[in-house]
């Protein structure tokens, strides 16, 4: 066994089938009595029936974005203050999880978080925001939510390929934990098995959404996915999907599914035993193989092309990833990234 270094983090989980009934209770819980509950304009109903939960008392907002652009923050923040919020829930993906965590940051208000995607911000310490467009990202243990409620019933309605392409974003986690430089075997059992569960239940949900032992299995391993993201660095996967995303405004999850099988190709041979335990997650005999095979069974756009990248901007894009990158096992070269994106962008994979 060689040395590690292993920091858990606390966070309270409730998961099941029907938990959000536990809500209240967990809310009286962190000591919130008049919470500011968050959402999509999306998701604006089901944060209606979250305070329902509370009591007239609590205050809605249904403005959160993307990319968590401190304007919105602001303007939720107004209204906590308006209405003496003591607390915020949020109801939804990445988005809404984001926002509530730049709340947080700025007033140390607890957290209680009810995920509906396969994200996995709710379990760490990292927030994203953008302001003036440019997009600065920070670790903190002020964003890291008080408690989460895992209800396996809220997700069924996320469309499928929606949870295709989420439940990829999860694996991607859990792939770069598997080789990063501070991982640990807490971290390796927790993104191997995180990996597995997705990985057998996504081809499922595909084919019936509402397949509850599938969808539970799901839930379980983006929230296995997202303790390894928050508990280790990433570094090229990451830093290609951040770099992409910002540059030409391409859609978070189906970042991640098509770049994912390319990166894991690009560091096979630099991290085998990850590209193992990988490929024994999968079931598969090469773990990049596996994960494009995986991608394409269950739906997930396989180019960046496909989701709008202009192909004049491989080469932008290659400098941009290059000139400061993560920690990687494999050297980060312009050329070689540049081949990957071109491969990427083209959605060519070899046989
Ligand atoms: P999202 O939160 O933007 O959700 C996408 C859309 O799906 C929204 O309109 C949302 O309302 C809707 N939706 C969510 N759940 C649904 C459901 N069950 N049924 C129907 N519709 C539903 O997308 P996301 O992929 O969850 O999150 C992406 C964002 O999260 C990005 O900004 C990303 O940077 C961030 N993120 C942050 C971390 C972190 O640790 N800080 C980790 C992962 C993602």
């Amino acid at each position: 066994m060689e040395d590690f270094v292993y920091t858990g983090l606390a966070t309270r989980v409730i998961f099941g089938t029907g938990t959000l009934k536990q809500l209240a209770d967990e809310a009286k819980r962190l000591g919130m009595s008049r919470p500011l509950v968050l959402s999509t304009p999306h998701q604006r109903s089901e944060a209606e029936r979250v305070a329902g939960l509370i009591g007239p008392q609590a205050a809605v907002f249904s403005g959160a974005v993307m990319h968590t652009p401190v304007e919105v923050t602001m303007e939720a923040m107004k209204v906590a203050a308006e209405a003496g919020a003591d607390g915020v829930i949020a109801i939804g993906g990445g988005s809404t999880t984001g926002l509530s965590k730049a709340i947080a940051l700025r007033t140390d208000l607890p957290q209680l978080i009810v995920p509906t995607t396969y994200a996995g911000s709710e379990m760490t310490p990292i927030l994203g925001q953008t302001e003036n467009g440019s997009k600065t990202t920070l670790r903190d243990n002020r964003v890291l939510p008080e408690t989460v409620i895992y209800d396996v019933s809220l997700t069924s309605g996320l469309p499928v390929g929606l949870s295709a392409v989420s439940g990829l974003n999860a694996i991607a986690h859990a792939v770069e934990a598997l080789y990063a430089r501070d991982r640990n075997p807490v971290t390796d059992l927790m993104a191997e098995d995180g990996i597995r569960a997705l990985a057998r239940a996504l081809p499922r949900i595909g084919r019936d959404g509402l397949d509850v032992e599938a969808r539970s299995d799901a839930l379980y391993g983006a929230w296995l996915c997202g303790i390894s993201l928050g508990c280790v660095g990433m570094a090229l996967h990451h830093k290609l999907c951040h770099t992409l995303g910002g540059m030409f405004d391409l859609p978070h999850a189906e970042t991640h599914s098509v770049i994912l099988p390319y990166v894991m190709r690009y560091n096979m041979q630099a991290a085998p035993d990850a590209a193992q335990k990988v490929a024994r997650a999968l079931r598969a005999d090469n773990a990049a193989t596996g994960l494009r095979n995986l991608a394409q069974e269950i739906g997930a756009p396989l180019s960046l092309a496909q989701i709008g990248m202009p192909a004049e901007g491989i080469g932008t894009a290659a400098i941009e990833a290059t000139s400061n990158p993560y920690w990687n096992p494999a050297p980060v070269t312009e050329p070689a990234i540049r081949a990957l994106l071109t491969d990427a962008f083209d959605g060519v994979w070899p046989d």
